[in-house]
C-alpha cells in the first residue's frame, strides 16, 4: 500500500519510483518517511523538545484578531512562528471557547478558529478537570495525613504530551454549541452582583488572610449546595436529574466513590472535614481564586475603584481571567494578560510568579515579553532546526492529495 506522502523530496530508494518518496507523518519523536508506490518506510529519530507552554489571554487574542495593534499582531505572529519551530506551545481552553461566543454571531467562528491555529490545535483540559484532578490529588493526602503542600503535575492540564513533535496536520475538535444569551446573561447578572457587593467590601475591616479564608469557605460551600441541589432533584424524582446537574455538584458525588469501609453518612461527614482543612485551602485552583477576590476586597478598603460607570468596564471580563489564570497558572511557563490581572498576579500578597514559577507579561511589560521572545528564538538548538529542516524541506512538492485537502484537517 502507498504512503500519503506530505512532501515528496526525491526517488524511493527501495523501487526507484522517480519523485515519490518523502515525509509522511511526525508523531512523537519520530518523522517517517515513505513512498507514494511501494511499502517502503523509514523511521527517523527526532531530538527531544522543551516547549514553553505559554497561555494568551482572550484579550491578547481579541486584539490580534482585529489586527488593530500592531503590537499584538507582531506578538501572535511570533508566537506562530515560535509554535512552529517547536519551542512553545499556546493551547486554547473551554473559557477562550466561552468567551468567543460573546462576539457578534458573524465574528465568533473565525475569531475561534483564529485561536485554535495559533495553538495548533492544543488544547488545554476542560477547567473542571483540572480542578478535580487537584481536588482529588488533595483528597488522598488529607486521607492519609500527608503533606498539605500541594504540588501539580504538568499532565492534569494538558492530556497530550506537549514535549511531542507536532504533525503536519491536526483535528479540530469542532465547534461549541450556540450558547451566547445564556453566556451573555450570566456574564452580566454576575458583573452587576459583585458591583453591588463593592461598598459593602470596602467598609470591612477584614485582613487579606481573613478574607482568603473566607472565599476559600464559600467555594467549598458552593461545592455543598449545588450537591444538596442535585440531591433534592434525584429525591424529588426528576428523571432529567442526572443531566441538567450542575457539574460542581458531580465533585462531591466523585469523592463520595473512595471505596473504603467507612459506611456513606461517614464518607459525607470526612468530606466536610476535608472543605475545612488545609488541603483544601491549598488546592491551587481554590486558593489563587480565593486570593484574587480577596485582593479585590483589600484594594477596595483601600479606596481604590471608587468609580461605579468605570468599574463596569474594568471588571466585565474579571471571572473569566480569574476562572483560567486560577485554573491553568500553574502548568504555564508564561501567561499574557490584562493590565489588571498583571497588577494582582504579582502583587506581593499573591505573587504567582514566585510561587509557581510562571513569567506574566501585560501591555505594562511588553518590552519584557519581546526579550522574551528574542531569548526563545535564539536559544533554538542546531538539532532541532536540523530536524525542522528536514520536516519541511525546501523545495519540496507536495502531492496531490494534499492539495485537494478536507475541511476538517487543518494544515500548519
Ligand atoms: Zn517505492
Amino acid at each position: 500500500m502507498m504512503a500519503l506522502v506530505s512532501y515528496i523530496i526525491g526517488d524511493c530508494p527501495s523501487c526507484g519510483a522517480p519523485e515519490s518518496y518523502g515525509n509522511v507523518t511526525v508523531g512523537g519523536n519520530t518523522l517517517s518517511r515513505g513512498c507514494l508506490e511501494c511499502k517502503h518506510w523509514d523511521r527517523i529519530p527526532l531530538p527531544e523538545l522543551q516547549k514553553k507552554v505559554i497561555y494568551l489571554d482572550q484579550f491578547f487574542f481579541s486584539h490580534a484578531f482585529r489586527g488593530q495593534h500592531k503590537m499584538f499582531v507582531e506578538a501572535e505572529k511570533r508566537i506562530t512562528d515560535l509554535a512552529l519551530a517547536q519551542q512553545i506551545v499556546a493551547p486554547y481552553s473551554n473559557l477562550h471557547e466561552d468567551e468567543s461566543q460573546l462576539w457578534t454571531e458573524s465574528q465568533r467562528a473565525p475569531l475561534l478558529k483564529f485561536i485554535k491555529q495559533t495553538s495548533l490545535g492544543h488544547k488545554f483540559s476542560y477547567e473542571y478537570e483540572v480542578k478535580k484532578h487537584q481536588i482529588h490529588r488533595a483528597f488522598q493526602s488529607f486521607l492519609v495525613s500527608g503533606p498539605t503542600r500541594h504540588a501539580v503535575e504538568r499532565a492534569d492540564a494538558l492530556r497530550r504530551d506537549v514535549n511531542e513533535w507536532d504533525d503536519y496536520v491536526w483535528i479540530d475538535v469542532g465547534n461549541f454549541a450556540d450558547k451566547h444569551d445564556t453566556l451573555k446573561m450570566r456574564k452580566d447578572r454576575s458583573i452587576e452582583d459583585l458591583l453591588d457587593l463593592f461598598d459593602t467590601w470596602a467598609s470591612m475591616t477584614s485582613t487579606f488572610e481573613e478574607d482568603v479564608q473566607s472565599e476559600v469557605r464559600s467555594c467549598a460551600k458552593s461545592y455543598i449546595e449545588h450537591y444538596v441541589d442535585y440531591v433534592k432533584s434525584i429525591a424529588s424524582g426528576d428523571p432529567d436529574a442526572f443531566f441538567t446537574a450542575n457539574e460542581n455538584s458531580m465533585m462531591i458525588e466523585s469523592l463520595l466513590r473512595y471505596h473504603d469501609k467507612l459506611p456513606a453518612p461517614l464518607r459525607m461527614q470526612r468530606i466536610l472535614a476535608f472543605f475545612q482543612s488545609d488541603y483544601f485551602a491549598n488546592v491551587p485552583e481554590v486558593r489563587i481564586g480565593s486570593q484574587f477576590f480577596a485582593l479585590l476586597r483589600q484594594r477596595l478598603r483601600l479606596g481604590e475603584y471608587m468609580n461605579k460607570e468605570k468599574n463596569r468596564n474594568r471588571f466585565s471580563g474579571l471571572f473569566y481571567d480569574v476562572r483560567f489564570i486560577s485554573t491553568y497558572a500553574p502548568y504555564c511557563d508564561a501567561m499574557v494578560v490584562d493590565n489588571l490581572m498583571f497588577q494582582w498576579a504579582t502583587d506581593p500578597l499573591i505573587d504567582l510568579p514566585k510561587r509557581h514559577g510562571v513569567r506574566l507579561f501585560s501591555r505594562h511589560n511588553w518590552n519584557e515579553f519581546l526579550t522574551y521572545l528574542d531569548e526563545l528564538e535564539a536559544d533554538q538548538r542546531p538539532e532541532v532546526d536540523e530536524a525542522l529542516k528536514m520536516i519541511r524541506p525546501v523545495g519540496a512538492r507536495t502531492p496531490e492529495w494534499i492539495r485537494r485537502g478536507s475541511a476538517i484537517r487543518k494544515r500548519i
